[in-house]
Order: C-alpha cells, then sequence, then structure tokens
C-alpha cells in the first residue's frame, strides 16, 4: 500500500492559544504533528499539509474571526511541522504540481477539494491510503476525512493527533467518518 499523511491546517493561528483563531487544546498536538511530519520524513511518505491561505477581505471573515491571511505570522506553520523540503501547490487553477516530501496545499475555505489543484495532486502521488491528522475534527478536518473516502481509498484519522473547536461537534464528525467505513488509529500505531 502507499500511504498518503495528510496534516491539516496545523498552522500557527489555529495552534497557539495567542493565534487569531485558537482551537482548543491545539497547542498540546504540536509534539504528535512534529513526530508524524518526521516520520513521514524518515519514511518516505509523502506528506500533504493544507493551509489556510486568505486574502485580507476574505468572504469567509463574515462568519469567522480573520485569520490566516497570507503573508501573516499567523499564517505560517510553526518550525516543527515543516520539512526541509518541501513544495506549494497554490489554488490558480493549472498551477503545476511539484512533488517534494512535503507539499502545503494552500486553500481559502474549509475544503482542501476547493483548491482546484487537490484532485491531480492525488492522482500523482497515487496513494491508496490516507492518514489524517490535525484541526479542527469538526471543519476543515471534517471536509478533508469526507473528501478522501470519497476517492475510495481507506482512510485512518489519528485521534491523538486532532482538536475540535466544540468537543460535541467533533465527536460527531468522527461518528459520520467511522459510519463511512473511516477507522480510528494513534500516533503510537502510526509511528509504531
Ligand atoms: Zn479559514
Amino acid at each position: 500500500m502507499k500511504t498518503v499523511f495528510v496534516d491539516i491546517d496545523t498552522q500557527i493561528d489555529f495552534l497557539f492559544p495567542a493565534g487569531a483563531l485558537y482551537v482548543p487544546a491545539a497547542v498540546g498536538l504540536l509534539p504528535a504533528i512534529a513526530r508524524l511530519n518526521e516520520f513521514a520524513a524518515a519514511q518516505g511518505i509523502p506528506l500533504i499539509s493544507t493551509t489556510d491561505a486568505h486574502s485580507e477581505n476574505d468572504p469567509e471573515f463574515r462568519e469567522w474571526p480573520p485569520h490566516c491571511v497570507a503573508g501573516t505570522t499567523g499564517q505560517r506553520k510553526p518550525g516543527e511541522t515543516l520539512l526541509a523540503s518541501r513544495t506549494t501547490l497554490g489554488f490558480p487553477p493549472g498551477a503545476p504540481i511539484e512533488l517534494a516530501p512535503q507539499i502545503v496545499v494552500e486553500k481559502q475555505a474549509l475544503d482542501v477539494f476547493t483548491n482546484p489543484n487537490f484532485p491531480a495532486l492525488l492522482d500523482c502521488l497515487a496513494g491508496d491510503r490516507y492518514v489524517v491528522y490535525g484541526v479542527a475534527t469538526d471543519y476543515c478536518v471534517s471536509r478533508a476525512i469526507t473528501g478522501l473516502l470519497g476517492t475510495g481509498n481507506p482512510v485512518a484519522l489519528v485521534t491523538d493527533a486532532i482538536a475540535a473547536v466544540n468537543p460535541e461537534d467533533g465527536a460527531r464528525a468522527i461518528a459520520a467518518f467511522t459510519a463511512r467505513g473511516g477507522t480510528l488509529t494513534t500516533v503510537s500505531e502510526v509511528t509504531g
């Protein structure tokens, strides 16, 4: 099986209490995210890291406080979540797919599948199993696991490397995911 790791929105604005849209308890995930990303690098497992990259007056800010504006500190990923060798896939349609151990996929909406180049990246990586973690369980992680299940490949969610905005909504998202055949795993199981 060719596994692909998918690290969702582990960005400063979401992960740190002083961030613009802190996800409760997310700061405690940093060691787990770092361990998973380093494991991917060491094992040659492709790592997709999705990131919000909003414009200053993004329509999303009608619903959410402004966060992850492109070019700001809050939009960046903490150093321990970054691999030395990486590339970025923007959202203008037709952007060329450049592969690296870590592929940062930018988006301006909750769902990474709104980046029109994302399906082509998945095709290019030709993964047949996805391991997903990051934030927030009840928003962007939920959209990603739903879309990835739609590819027909197995999807595993790392339950000790996710955090929810609202724990009850997070639990509902996980229940909906397992009901559709998604599986649950842990950092130590994955990195064995
Ligand atoms: Zn956003």
